[in-house]
């Protein structure tokens, strides 16, 4: 039987005994252990009733068995639904009433006070999985064979299904099949160059499609390894820096390595490339990352409904403040937000893709799923952005985030870039705050430099010669750090909730 994902995965393997996961605690996981051990999982899961099509829900720490169970369940037929792991009972309770899995698996410490949510929810069976190789699921599938006959699965069906991160209304289930993560694969690792020889250094969680499906789906086709840290440690990524060729990060990453004194060339001297997405990285962290390491950082766009959509190129100028050219067989376009039609090249609307890559749809949200594609198959990405004259492209924010003051738009990246330029300043968040003339005020939230003394009226001054007066802030607040949620993305609707009344009497 084939399993189209895993069959990607199987026969890239040429040296079995070769290690694909080296976990921070120096246990180790070979390709052959990833096959035995997927399999003797996969058996675990029929035990446990799960047939093709059935949801298997999973929150748990990051460990190598948790993308072992991963594997189990593209290769029993199942969906893969990894959850934040921040998630509480009450987000629990409601991801596991629209998901309707067969099977929850969890932390041991938390099943006491899951399994009455999961009962409710008609969860047959709650396993757990601990970051020790331990839980109720590895105890099920140790004495079982590691000798698996696939589900045949093809092409369209559904290898895993991710919630997006709602930061507007209730999160949606993005439905992903085995050829939407296998075409992504072989895109990635062909664009970014990744073989056997490949040392990954694995820092993200593995319930996002960062941590998960660009970097895991990339190393298993390129047959490389992964060094996993089970988060974000400076110490720890400067020390395997030497061992490594690669690392996967999100803007975050960068600029608190910047802060740390062991980086420098030598330490990077072994690394081939670094790559950074999940949200903006600074132009200033782009050039400083250069000239402590050399390296020019690549950073490229995706989202969790359509794996990578574009990235900058691996040979050639990789351009701060864009993500570079759509990526070979992702169809990307710039339409009018509103009818979808084209819009001429340099302007600024809605990115739309269109590719292998693009998810199946919104897990029961046909209405929804409906809404966000054009008649002619392209997704609506909800990012506004536009294509420079060298094909490069540049986000300018995501739709919803666009400040519109008097009538007039305001792309929040243009004043932030400009911003953050001022000298004295880390970075800032631009947002619209409700606003009797102008019905929203474009507000800057500012992080100054310790001990630099930057004020409204100076960054205000900056920027006025370069923007015009409508994009120009009515307020500058300054702040200690911007609230991010784990993938480095700045969490705008809390600022909006949090100065909403800032221009009332
Ligand atoms: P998620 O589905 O959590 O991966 O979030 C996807 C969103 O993150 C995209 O729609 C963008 O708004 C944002 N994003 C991802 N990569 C980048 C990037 N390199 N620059 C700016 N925004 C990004």
């Amino acid at each position: 039987m084939t399993s189209h994902l895993f069959d990607h995965f199987t026969r890239a393997i040429t040296d079995p005994a070769k290690v694909f996961i080296e976990n921070f605690d120096g246990r180790t996981v070979t390709f052959a252990q990833m096959v035995e051990r997927s399999g003797q999982i996969a058996h675990a899961l029929q035990k446990h009733g799960v047939e093709t099509g059935d949801r298997v829900a999973v929150q748990v720490d990051k460990s190598p068995e948790m993308i072992l169970l991963y594997l189990a369940c593209v290769r029993a037929g199942a969906i893969f639904l990894p959850l934040n792991t921040a998630y509480t009972p009450a987000e629990i309770e409601y991801f596991l009433g629209d998901a309707e899995p067969r099977v929850f698996v969890c932390e041991p410490a938390n099943r006491e006070k899951l399994l009455p949510i999961a009962e409710k929810a008609g969860v047959r069976h709650v396993l757990t999985l601990g970051t020790a190789n331990d839980g109720t699921l590895i105890e099920a599938s140790s004495p079982l064979s590691g000798r698996f006959t696939d589900v045949s699965r093809g092409p369209d069906d559904l290898a895993a299904i991710l919630y997006t991160s709602g930061t507007t209304g209730r999160s949606k289930g993005a439905m992903l099949s085995h050829e939407n993560l296998a075409s992504n694969a072989r895109t990635l690792v062909s664009y970014w160059r990744f073989t056997a020889k490949d040392v990954l250094i694995h820092a993200l969680p593995i319930y996002h499609t960062h941590g998960l499906f660009v970097a895991t789906n990339t190393m298993l086709l390129a047959g490389g390894t992964m060094l996993f840290l089970p988060k974000l440690d400076g110490d720890a990524i400067i020390r395997l820096m030497p061992r490594a060729t690669s690392m996967m990060g999100v803007p975050t990453f960068y600029t608190r390595l910047l802060g740390h004194s062991g980086l420098s060339r030598e330490a990077a001297a072994h690394m081939r490339l670094f790559i950074s997405g999940s949200a903006p990285l600074l132009a200033e962290t782009h050039r400083e990352w250069r000239a402590r390491t050399g390296h020019a950082i690549l950073e490229r766009y995706g989202m969790t409904e359509t794996n990578m959509n574009t990235s900058n190129p691996y040979d050639g100028d990789r351009v701060a403040g864009t993500v570079g050219y759509p990526l070979p067989d992702v169809n990307l376009r710039i339409a009018d937000p509103e009818t979808g039609s084209p819009i001429p090249q340099g302007e600024i609307g809605m990115i739309e893709v269109k590719g292998p890559n693009v998810f199946k749809g919104y897990w029961r949200m046909p209405e929804k799923t409906a809404a966000e594609f054009r008649p002619d198959g392209f997704f609506i990405t909800g990012d506004m952005g536009k294509i420079d004259e060298r094909g490069y492209v540049h986000i300018v924010g995501r739709n919803k985030d666009l400040v519109i003051t008097g009538g007039f738009n305001v792309y929040p990246a243009e004043v932030e870039s400009e911003i953050d330029a001022v000298p004295g300043v880390v970075e800032s968040a631009i947002i619209g705050v409700p606003h009797a003339d102008f019905g929203e005020g474009v507000t800057a939230i500012v992080v100054p430099k310790a001990g630099v003394d930057v004020t409204e009226k100076s960054v205000i001054s900056a920027i006025e010669p370069r923007l015009a007066k409508f994009k120009l802030p009515k307020r500058v607040i300054f702040v200690k750090e911007l609230p991010r949620n784990t993938m480095g993305k700045v969490q705008k609707n809390l600022l909006r909730d949090q100065y909403r009344d800032l221009y009332k009497a």
